[in-house]
């Protein structure tokens, strides 16, 4: 039986004893529009990618700011950067050179 609907995400909420300061500045050093992120979720809603596999900027960020690097890069090793969310973001953040930066800064190499 092939299944309909949505699934529930567990909750993204920044925990305010995990949140990672340090790391997460590291990002707004070199994109201070990642404070601009109102955590709307358009771009993850209108994501090429999110139609194969899990993918957020939404949540890569609430991640960042809670210290999960792994979980962030993860949700962004999709990405295409084909450049949608950029176009639906109601704040005008540039989330495709965003998305690059926060690749540049915190990948394992
Ligand atoms: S640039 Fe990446 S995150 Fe943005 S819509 Fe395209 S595939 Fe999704
Ligand atoms: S569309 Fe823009 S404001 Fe909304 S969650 Fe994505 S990056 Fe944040």
């Amino acid at each position: 039986m092939v299944e309909f609907g949505f699934k529930l995400s567990p909750s993204s909420r920044i925990n305010l004893d995990l949140r990672d300061k340090a790391s997460f500045s590291k990002l707004v050093e070199i994109e201070p529009d990642a404070l601009k992120c109102m955590a709307c979720g358009s771009c993850t809603a209108s994501c090429s990618a999110g139609i194969f596999e899990e993918t957020s900027l939404r949540s890569a960020l609430l991640g960042l700011q809670n210290g999960d690097k792994e979980k962030a890069l993860k949700l962004l090793s999709h990405c295409m950067f084909c450049g949608k969310c950029t176009m639906v973001c109601p704040r005008g953040i540039n989330t495709r050179h965003l998305i690059l930066s926060i690749n540049k800064i915190y990948q394992v190499r």
